[in-house]
């Protein structure tokens, strides 16, 4: 399979026949037209768009800009490629967040390095947003991210009709922990519990540290029965010593868990839920620790 997919967009079939040539080491989309452009643009996965200006029905600007105002397809690099070559065409396809501007007839090895160029460029910005969502610690995903993601998980599961979960754990007296043992072991039992977390999730669970010693767990298309049996396994599965340092010691202790579920009937905002799983967790340490309260 190809690394990469480009889709080229021109209402001239023989231009497409030359840049699905040219791009041979990509997997490329053709569109002939700007409304089939932002059709394919938002279903499947594009890495890199070239786009004509001059088209019958939609021009390229439209469709860059319409590109850029859907976050699904907005950071998706636009390459125009036009025959227009004045000055106002130029300043208004960056202005619209066009990434790179080629006039035709354009020379093929130059083309190709340009959209070597943006792909790179994509690449770094993947990174970086990847480490800009996970805590470097646990590997899970950080606050930050969780606060984006919550939302929009929310929104999802409430308009395809599905169920959402959230398990909040805290580390019960873990600032004993640290001073017993000290705060590099402290520092490895947490990782520890993010790997259980991560063995005992399913993939499309979203794991998070939420705090020093604060996990939550968005669980889509889980039921809040559900929810509470892998809080109680994971509830076990610590309290049997289940987290290990880096050198093989098992060290004792407990989490105290609060369940929750989205209420799609009366709430459209996420934070309620969480909200409810949060003052669950209170009262499982009010209640004495190492227990799971559930909050409907
Ligand atoms: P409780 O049962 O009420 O949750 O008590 P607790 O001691 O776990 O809770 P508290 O919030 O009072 O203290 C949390 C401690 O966790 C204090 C903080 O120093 C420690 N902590 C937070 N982040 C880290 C970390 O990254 N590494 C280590 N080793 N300790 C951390
Ligand atoms: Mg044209
Ligand atoms: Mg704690």
């Amino acid at each position: 399979m190809k690394e990469k997919t480009i889709l080229v967009v021109d209402d001239t079939i023989a231009n497409l026949d030359i840049l699905v040539d040219l791009l041979a080491d990509y997997d490329v989309i053709d569109a002939a037209s700007g409304e089939d452009a932002l059709e394919i643009a938002s279903d499947e996965h594009v890495d890199l768009i070239l786009l004509d200006i001059m088209m019958p029905g939609m021009d390229g600007y439209e469709v860059c800009s319409r590109l850029k105002s859907n976050d699904r397809t907005k950071d998706i690099p636009v390459i125009f490629i036009t025959a227009i070559t004045g000055e106002e065409s130029i300043e208004k396809a960056y202005d619209i967040g066009g990434a790179d501007y080629v006039t035709k007839p354009f020379k093929p090895k130059e083309l190709l390095s340009r959209v070597k160029k943006e792909l790179r460029i994509q690449d770094l910005v993947s990174k970086l947003k990847l480490l800009a969502s996970i805590d470097p610690m646990t590997k899970l995903y950080n606050r930050r991210y969780f606060t984006q993601m919550a939302q929009y998980t929310f929104d999802l599961q409430k308009r395809e009709g599905h169920t959402l979960s959230i398990i909040i754990l805290d580390i019960d007296k873990f600032k004993q922990i640290n001073d017993v043992y000290g705060h590099q072991i402290g520092d490895s039992v947490i990782i520890s519990l993010a790997d259980r977390l991560l063995q005992h999730k399913r993939s499309s669970d979203i794991a998070c540290r939420y705090g020093g010693e604060e996990f939550v767990l968005l669980l889509p298309d889980t039921s809040l029965d559900n929810a509470t049996k892998l809080a109680e396994k994971m509830r076990q599965c610590i309290e049997s010593g289940c987290l290990t340092t880096e050198d093989g010691q098992t060290i004792h202790c407990t989490v105290s868990i609060g369940v929750s579920r989205a209420d799609f009937t009366n709430e459209s905002d996420i934070e309620h839920s969480l909200k409810r799983a949060d003052d669950a967790l209170y009262e499982a340490k009010a209640q004495g620790r190492n227990r799971i309260i559930v909050k409907k």
